[in-house]
Parts: structure tokens; C-alpha cells; sequence
């Protein structure tokens, strides 16, 4: 197949594309098709070619849509980076995924300079006796000798070379640049754009987990992958022609980037505003009558707090990327809003499993039955799988999920089980209906003199509290106990909460192993963009609490 917008276009060229919510302007497929096009013939003329890896860090805004579109027409694989990532963070992503070339804008010059170019000490990079013009040794010319490496052409083992070389990755801008080695696109020139067919079995686009466990491992979404997931959550879904879908969540993660592939497929429209705010996220979706929003649970909760309920326009709202307390679950059964509880992975190109409302009120805590084609099973610690009401790990298999992280073997044969399937590291079960639960990631569990402890269960007492906005729990290591739990809890506005009232709180619901022994309290708990725990943060923070500081502790054991 050709990339899509071409494929969309064709079909339906007057449909709505695009609704930027900041200008409040209109594109049209043909509008949409204009502008890829003429981004996709600026990168040719830089250079690019089919089969490079195009890393991109850049805020939401509709170039980068444009881009994602590009990107395909040339062949060239997309890899969306956070455009929170200092240079530090950003440049080991460049090397493990092989990029050929660095897309930014205004908001991220600095940083992809510093991370692609090798500034800050690394200025001109190469060795330092190289010459300064040779592409080979710099990687960088001028825009007529812009020469991006060719992924075909390195050794099998390019992560290595790329991760041990210091040559620098050429940086391309959407606006107009102020460093000089950076190629604004206005100025490129124009360039044939090759003829590309895809395949399904064709990596479109690379994605980084969100590091909730450990470093973000690099995923490869096949043709296959997307158009697999596009087609179940459809049916899931269901797609009407007047949808409209409004983008919050960040490009570079699954739940922010998948929506405009399905969007594209579907012939439906995305709204988009280059940042989240609750409040204007609500008077978005009232503003262009949108249909379906992606959320994680604190923003959800922050929208319900600004404006007290959702337009009722909506007919779908996911909520994901962590676990939904059953209070927001509750609000949204009795304010009529139309959620559809959802776990999903970057492995598994977004969703894997999806609740109807009805099912999310009737089955507390549920997240749905898989989405066709996606198999969940429950193993135990030796693979074997489990009956309907244990828990155990949750394991996924299906035309959907990715076949292992980019160039990591260690990563994927850890992650892959005998017979293929995707090990998610969360742990479940299924009730004798086949409803998938979701309940903590298994590297989660506390186990504190010999007794397992599920953070899980401890965060949703805390959570019965009035006066506990959200919450955190971990546990500390412990010499005498191995691990002893602890809490860090964001309290509401004007509250008075101290550690006492918490832990006597505690008291009157759980057993004594399960009553968080630190308890400490922060303004906010630290989420990653996808909306779980910032463990090492929230680690740092219960670490210093129980360390000293008399007023953020209470020590009741
Ligand atoms: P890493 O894999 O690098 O540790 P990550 O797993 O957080 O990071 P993502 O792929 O963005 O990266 O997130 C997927 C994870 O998010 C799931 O494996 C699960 O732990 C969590 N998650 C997603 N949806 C839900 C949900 N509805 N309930 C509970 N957890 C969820
Ligand atoms: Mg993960």
C-alpha cells in the first residue's frame, strides 16, 4: 500500500482532517495532503531517503501531523521522542535507535543541537583532528551536501557502532533556525518524492515505553501492528462519520500517536492544541462538538474538578495508562460520561483491552474483554497458565503486538514467552466471563516479613480517604523487615491531613503488614506523561521523608 493520506485522500479529499483548537482553523484531507506533500518533498531534498530513521522532538502542533504523514509517503521511519528529554537523555535515544536525521522546531533547537550535533563539548563533533568537512566525519555539510547516513547500508550490529561513535546526527527545523548547523526546512530545497510501497510486515514507526520500570525500551510498530490495532478498536468503538477526536496526550507516546494513524484510516477528524489544560481540554471538546478523547486518570479527574462534568457530545472516553480509582469511575457513572476503561502497552500499539460503560459499572475495577484478535492469558512464575479467577502475570499474544524492541535481544527474550506470546510485567486475572482486571505491575509487590503486600490494595484504602487526592506506594528496604510499606500522599486543597489520622485511617481497613510504617505528603504525586507513578521520584522522596524530616513522617511501627 501506498502511506495512507494518500490512500484518504483519494477516497474522501472535502472530509475534515484537522481542527487546531488554538486558531480554531480547518484542514480538509486535501489540506492535510498539501502540506505532508511539501514537507515530504523538503526532506527529499535534504537527502532522505526511504529506509532512514527520522527521530522527531517536537511539541504537538500540526506540522508534526503533517510529518507523520511525510514520513510515510517517503518511506522513512518515524521515531517520536519526548520533547521533555534534556540533551543528555535525548542523545543515547538517537543512538539506540539509529537515526539518520533529527527532526525539531523553535521549543527544542537547543536540546536536539546539544543531543544530535554533540554540542556542549562535543561542538563540531567527530574526533578532533577530522575534517570538519567531511560528512563522514561530521555528519554534517551544508544543506547541499546533507548526506544522512543509510540504516541499509551499516552492520548488522549499528547500535553498537552507533552508541560507541560520536558522529553527530543532522538536525532539520520546522521553523526558521538559529543555530547554523541546523537546516530549516524553509530553506531546503525541493526534492523528488520516491515512489514507496509498504508492507505489512515494514517497520512504520519506533516508540519508547514511558521507563515506568526501568530505561524506555524501543518499539517497532510494523504496518501490520497499526492497521491490526486501528481495525480492533474500531470495532470496538465503532466509527461514525461526523467523529471527531481530541488530541491531549503527547505525539511521541502510543495513546498520543495512534489516533491520527486510526483518524487517517478511518477518514475521521482530529482536534489538536499544542498543550493540556483541564479546563481548556472540556471547553475543547464542547467547542468542536468532539466525539472521543484518550485520558489518563489525572487528567480526567483535573478536567471533572474544572468544570464539573464532560460535554455530552462525547461517545467515547478512554481512560488508561494506569489504574482508574473506582471513586473516578464512580463520578463518571453519575454524571452519564461515556467511559471505556482501557489497558494498553506501546508493545501491543496501544490498546489491548477495552470496557463498554455498562461493563465498567458493573464490574468494578475491570478494563474489558481483549480486543478481537488479541489474546490475554494469566501465567504463573513458570509459565503456566492459570484458571479464570487467579492472579498471576498478564500475557498477550496477537496480530497487534510487537515481535521484540528494536535491536535489544536480552530485552525481548526476557520479555517473550516459549510460544511467543508478550510477557506485560502487570499483574491480573480474568473472571469466569473472560473480563480482564488490572492490578499492579508485578516488579510492584511489596513482600515485607515474609507477608506479599500489593501496593495496589494499600493506594486504593488511601484513596477511600476524603481528603487524599492521590496517592503513591512503594516499598522502602528495610533490614529488619526486608521492605516495610510506604505512602507519599498528595492531599486536597486546604486540607489538614497529618501521618497520624492517614495511618489510623489505614488502621480501620487493612492488616497490620499492609499499614504504611513512612508516610509522607507532596503537592502532587510524580506521574510520567502516561499517567503511572514516577517510582524512582516517588522512591527519593519516601527515602528523605523516613530519613529525618519529623514533620513529613510519622513512624508507627
Ligand atoms: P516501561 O515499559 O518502560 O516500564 P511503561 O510500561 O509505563 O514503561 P507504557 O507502554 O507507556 O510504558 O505503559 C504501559 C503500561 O501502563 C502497562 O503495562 C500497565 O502497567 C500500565 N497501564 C496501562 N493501562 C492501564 C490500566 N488501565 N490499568 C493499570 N495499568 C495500566
Ligand atoms: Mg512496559
Amino acid at each position: 500500500m501506498r502511506d495512507w493520506l494518500s490512500h484518504r485522500v483519494a477516497a474522501t479529499p472535502d472530509a475534515e482532517a484537522l481542527v487546531l483548537a488554538d486558531s480554531g482553523e480547518s484542514l480538509t484531507y486535501a489540506d492535510l495532503d498539501a502540506r505532508a506533500e511539501e514537507l515530504a518533498s523538503r526532506f527529499a531534498g535534504l537527502g532522505i531517503e526511504p529506509g532512514d530513521h527520522l527521530a522527531v522532538v517536537l511539541g504537538n502542533r500540526a506540522a508534526y501531523v503533517a510529518l507523520v504523514h511525510a514520513a510515510m509517503r517517503l518511506g522513512v521511519r518515524l521515531v517520536p521522542c519526548s520533547d521533555r528529554l534534556t540533551a543528555a537523555e535525548l542523545a543515547p535515544k538517537l543512538a539506540a535507535a539509529d537515526a539518520t536525521a533529527l527532526v525539531c522546531g523553535d521549543d527544542t533547537e537547543a536540546v536536539a543541537v546539544e543531543a544530535a550535533l554533540g554540542g556542549g563539548g562535543r561542538e563540531g563533533g567527530g574526533d578532533a583532528d577530522s575534517d570538519p568537512d567531511d560528512p563522514a566525519a561530521t555528519g554534517w555539510r551544508s544543506v547541499d551536501g546533507f548526506e544522512p547516513a543509510r540504516v541499509d547500508d551499516r552492520p548488522a550490529d549499528a547500535a553498537e557502532v552507533a552508541a560507541s561513535s560520536d558522529s553527530p546526527v543532522p538536525v532539520v527545523s520546522l521553523d526558521d533556525p538559529a543555530d547554523d548547523r541546523v537546516v530549516g526546512v524553509e530553506a531546503a530545497p525541493d526534492g523528488e518524492v520516491p515512489e514507496v510501497r509498504w508492507g505489512r510486515g515494514d517497520t512504520l514507526v519506533m516508540l519508547f515505553t514511558s521507563g515506568t520500570t526501568g530505561s524506555p525500551k524501543l518499539v517497532p510498530l510494523t504496518v501490520g501492528n497499526v492497521l491490526a490495532s486501528a481495525t480492533a478498536s474500531a470495532f470496538r468503538l465503532g466509527v461514525l462519520p461526523e467523529d471527531r477526536y481530541l488530541a491531549t496526550l503527547s505525539l511521541h507516546h502510543t495513546g498520543g500517536i495512534m489516533p491520527l494513524y486510526r483518524a487517517t484510516l478511518y477518514g475521521t477528524s482530529v482536534v489538536l492544541r499544542e498543550s493540556f489544560d483541564p479546563g481548556g481540554a472540556v471547553d475543547d471538546i464542547r467547542r468542536y462538538d468532539a466525539t472521543g478523547v484518550s485520558l489518563v486518570p489525572t487528567m480526567l479527574s483535573r478536567m471533572l474538578d474544572a468544570r464539573g462534568t464532560l460535554p455530552d457530545s462525547l461517545r467515547a472516553v478512554l481512560l488508561g495508562g494506569a489504574p482508574a480509582p473506582d471513586a473516578l469511575i464512580e463520578r463518571c457513572r453519575d454524571y452519564s460520561i461515556p467511559v471505556h476503561p482501557t489497558w494498553g502497552m506501546t508493545e501491543a500499539a496501544s490498546q489491548i483491552a477495552t470496557a463498554r460503560p455498562r461493563e465498567a459499572f458493573d464490574r468494578v475495577g475491570t478494563v474489558g474483554r481483549p480486543l478481537l484478535w488479541t489474546d490475554v492469558s494469566v501465567r504463573d512464575e513458570e509459565g503456566a497458565t492459570l484458571p479464570a479467577g487467579e492472579t498471576g502475570e498478564l500475557v498477550v499474544s496477537g496480530p497487534s503486538i510487537a515481535a521484540g524492541y528494536y535491536r535489544d535481544e536480552a530485552a525481548t527474550d526476557a520479555a517473550l514467552t516459549d510460544d511467543g506470546a508478550l510477557r506485560t510485567g502487570d499483574g491480573g486475572y480474568r473472571d469466569e466471563d473472560g473480563y480482564v482486571y488490572v492490578l499492579n505491575r508485578l516488579d510492584d509487590r511489596i513482600i515485607s516479613g515474609g507477608e506479599n503486600v500489593d501496593p495496589g490494595e494499600v493506594a486504593a484504602a488511601l484513596r477511600e480517604h476524603p481528603e487524599v487526592d492521590d496517592v503513591a506506594v512503594a516499598g522502602l528496604p528495610d533490614e529488619e523487615w526486608g521492605e516495610r510499606v510506604a505512602a507519599l500522599v498528595a492531599a486536597a486543597d486546604n486540607s489538614e491531613l497529618d501521618a497520624a489520622s492517614v495511618e489510623s485511617f489505614c488502621r480501620e481497613r487493612l492488616a497490620g503488614f499492609k499499614i504504611p510504617r513512612t508516610i509522607a505528603f507532596a503537592d502532587e504525586i510524580p506521574r510520567t506523561v502516561s499517567g503511572t507513578v514516577e517510582r524512582p521520584a516517588v522512591r527519593d522522596l519516601l527515602e528523605r521523608a523516613r530519613e529525618g524530616d519529623d514533620t513529613a513522617t510519622a513512624s508507627v511501627g
